[in-house]
């Protein structure tokens, strides 16, 4: 049934709904302010120029940040992490007559260059099982998931908005629209609030200006409160180096499940997606770190590649020149006496997620079986 190209068309249509529906809103706070307010109600030209200033600089940057959002194109897994297609041909072959073996020697084989510190989930016992994407064919970067809209695996997935993946390249724009559309309807609130004061006394000029003065008071605050909760969400994931994705399921490392594991601090999680210049950080122009595919850990436990030697991982760790790898740069790591207890100690975890229209195979290190990783994601939210 997807495949008709109806059917195709009219899902087309309804994912750009959300932006016809935000543009026409915005378009009608444009036309309600600019005209209505500020030409015809307003008397004094002085605060009428102070409100046209002041509101063009939110309404431009706002519109820059929302279209960088929509139409930054989500950021595509590097090639090194698909496989050559005879490594593909003979995988799935391996996997058509049940030989998950062979498969899983032949994916260990070609990630075992790879920067992949990560582990899929699964319900039972886990050693190391290394995260592919039989759709992409390819081996998926950490941080990475599939995406069953954008239909490919997407680098630092945070969420599908509307048209377009919040990831890696344009979660700093997703930020910064918040900010500027909160400030917008902040803005418009504030300077709008006098006049619906007025409105309340009888005090405006008769005429349809006192309606959209009205309507402009009340779309503005809904939005903005709105707004300032999803904004706030997402500082408290900048400031935690967390996904939404990885909010309600924590990444696997080798010492097992850690909510914290790219936490670097507040600062440097926030100089990760925002950059290093400050003058950058106010504007929907790339400046983090990285090319989304490899990430700093704050932790020993959590650098182990997911397609290393058990019994060599855990000399490893003892190794005081035990380096993290991420955005190109070696990171010196704490190898703290605990976590390499943890390590010996932990041995299993249970399953976090469940329930997921988008399997991707994950093969068990310690065990020969097949297992299916359940990945979560919210998508087609309207934020
Ligand atoms: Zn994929
Ligand atoms: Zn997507």
């Amino acid at each position: 049934m997807l495949n008709n190209p109806i059917v195709r068309a009219l899902i087309t249509v309804f994912k750009w709904f959300p932006v016809v529906f935000i543009s026409a809103v915005v378009i009608w706070s444009y036309y309600a302010f600019v005209v209505q307010l500020c030409v015809l109600e307003i008397k004094s030209e002085c605060e009428k120029a102070m409100y046209l200033i002041f509101y063009h600089f939110f309404f431009v940057m706002f519109a820059w940040s929302y279209y960088q959002c929509l139409f930054t194109n989500a950021a595509r897994i590097p090639d090194r992490f698909h496989l050559p297609p005879e490594q593909v041909a003979q995988i799935d072959s391996a996997l058509s007559i049940r030989n998950y073996d062979s498969a899983k020697t032949l994916l260990e084989s070609f990630g075992r260059n790879l920067p992949v510190y990560t582990r899929g989930f699964n319900g039972g016992t886990v050693f190391f099982h290394i995260r592919y994407c039989e759709k992409c064919k390819a081996i998926k970067p950490d941080r990475a998931h599939h995406c069953s809209v954008c239909e490919r695996c997407i680098v630092k997935m945070d969420h599908h908005w509307i048209n377009n993946c919040v990831c890696f390249n344009n979660y700093k724009f997703f930020i910064l629209f918040l900010a500027y559309a909160m400030l917008y309807c902040l803005y418009i609130s504030l300077t709008d609030l006098q006049y619906f004061i007025k409105f309340w006394k009888d005090q405006l000029t008769e005429g349809s200006a006192k309606f959209h003065i009205l309507f402009l008071f009340f779309i503005s605050t809904m939005f903005m409160i709105s707004l300032c909760t999803l904004f706030s969400y997402h500082i408290y994931l900048t400031l935690t180096n967390r996904t939404t994705i990885e909010s309600y399921r924590p990444p696997v490392f080798s010492g097992g499940p850690d909510k914290n594991g790219w936490s670097l601090g507040g600062w440097a999680n926030f100089t990760e997606i925002f950059g290093d210049r400050k003058l950058l950080w106010f504007l929907p122009i790339f400046s983090g770190k990285g090319d989304g595919s490899g990430y700093p850990s704050n932790s020993a436990r959590n650098t182990l590649p997911v397609t290393a030697d058990p019994q060599t991982d855990i000399e490893a760790l003892s190794s005081p020149s035990l380096k993290s790898n991420g955005h190109g740069h070696s990171f010196p790591i704490r190898v703290a006496e605990e976590d390499r207890d943890d390590l010996l100690r932990r041995s299993q975890w249970s399953e976090e997620g469940a329930g997921d229209e988008n399997p991707v195979v994950n093969f068990s290190y310690a065990s020969s079986s097949l297992r299916i990783e359940n990945e979560r994601r919210p998508h087609n939210s309207l934020f």
